[in-house]
């Protein structure tokens, strides 16, 4: 069970949720991160006390060292900070909560030191899934999912003890804000219309992910790795209700699965108390008024993201950072208001026809991968 946690993406939603675990559960932190929140990060570091205290942006972060001179919290800035904030040695646990693929030498650097690794940044698996899980089992670092979906599979996995027993693992999709809606319908939709999620409260970026369907594909891809799965033993069900958090089927047809109120200080806290269960924070599910359950297939042809994702899940290599490069490029201009809805798939599959893949890849395929598709994109 984790004691002392360093939280990288404090000031976002994974990480003010996880300091609502942390204090519930009475952990204590070691060191939070953020981009540029000077005055949420302010908030944090006199609430939670922690040895030290990033932001990326030079600025942000001599404005926080002016604001905390009355505190012990030392403050650094940029990727320096970042990567100390994760080897930080008094911490035995890492929450990665940034967005995007700027978590992966983080990620690196805690898996380094051995700790325990928190997951939510889904975009480090996606393009570099394979070397951090190699490096993890190096070091001896234990990787937990936070993602809702991979916390119900690695908690419906708990009990089997012999993976050719499991038919497939099934990921859950709500479907997102744009269920049921058709091209010609998605052409007009705005950041504001993306924003809007039915279940879950989340970051821009993720929320316009989750619009496109492309969070469901990233997730696929990050199922493959943490689980050591192929593409072709995942299926994806569209469940709007996001009561089942995902399903393992077993050989024998029989589903074990894991459901709860879409709240995603859940999956957070398991990922800090396992093998342990604690009282939390977390809301509980009542079944007795949770309105029935549905089931359906997603909707490959609309939602083109979720294609495109699948093919690069199938080509392996490279193609995990080529897709997530270019969508990360691809999101950040529709929240700019600089392209529609429907390009941000016409960007992803554009840079993923302009890029070549690499096969077995290192770390610097992997960043020139992911530069690539980002030029490609734009
Ligand atoms: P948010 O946008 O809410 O928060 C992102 C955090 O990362 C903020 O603390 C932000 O700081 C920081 N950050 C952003 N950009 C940079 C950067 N370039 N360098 C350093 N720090 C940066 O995101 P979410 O909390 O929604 O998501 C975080 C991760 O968790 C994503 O990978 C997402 O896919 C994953 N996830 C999220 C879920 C959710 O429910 N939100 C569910 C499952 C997975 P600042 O405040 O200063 O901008
Ligand atoms: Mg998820």
């Amino acid at each position: 069970m984790s004691k002392r946690i360093s939280i990288l993406g404090s000031t976002g939603s994974i990480g003010r949720q996880s300091l609502d675990v942390i204090a519930a559960c009475g952990m204590s932190v070691a060191a939070l991160t953020a981009n540029s929140s000077v005055e949420r990060m302010e908030e944090q570091a006199r609430q939670f006390k922690p040895e030290l205290a990033v932001l990326m942006d030079e600025k942000a972060a001599a404005d926080l060292r002016i604001r905390l001179a009355d505190t012990n919290v030392r403050v650094l800035s940029g990727m320096e900070g970042l990567l100390e904030a994760a080897a930080i040695p008094s911490a035995d646990t890492v929450i990665t909560a940034v967005v995007g693929m700027v978590g992966l030498r983080p990620t690196l650097a805690a898996i380094r030191e051995g700790k325990r690794i928190a997951l939510a940044n889904k975009e480090t698996l996606v393009c570099a899934g394979q070397l951090v899980l190699e490096e993890a089992k190096d070091y001896g670092a234990q990787i937990l999912p936070v993602d809702s979906e991979h916390s119900a599979l690695f908690q419906s996995l708990e009990g089997n003890k012999d993976r050719g027993e499991v038919k497939r693992l099934i990921l859950t999709c709500s479907g997102g804000p744009f269920y049921g809606k058709t091209r010609e319908q998605l052409q007009g939709m705005t950041r504001e219309d993306a924003l809007r999620h039915p279940n879950w409260s989340m970051g821009a970026k993720i929320t316009v992910d989750s619009a496109t369907l492309m969070n469901k594909g990233l997730e696929f891809i990050e199922a493959m790795h943490l689980y050591h799965m192929p593409p072709e033993k995942i299926a994806i069900v569209i469940h709007r209700e996001s009561i089942i958090h995902s399903l393992v089927e077993y050989c024998d047809n029989a589903m074990i699965a894991q459901l709860g109120a879409p709240d995603m200080r859940l999956p957070i806290q398991y990922a800090l108390t396992w093998p342990k269960r604690v009282p939390g924070p977390a809301n509980p599910l009542d079944l007795w008024n949770c309105g029935p359950l549905t089931f359906g297939s997603p909707d490959l042809e609309t939602f083109r993201c979720l294609a495109l994702a699948l093919e690069a899940a199938r080509t392996g290599g490279t193609a995990g950072a080529i897709l997530n490069g270019a969508n990360e490029a691809a999101v950040a201009q529709f929240l700019a208001g600089k392209i529609g809805f429907l390009e941000i798939a016409d960007r992803v599959a554009q840079a993923m026809a302009k890029v070549p893949v690499v096969r077995e890849p290192g770390l610097a395929d992997i960043l020139e991968a992911d530069a690539a598709a980002r030029e490609a994109a734009l």
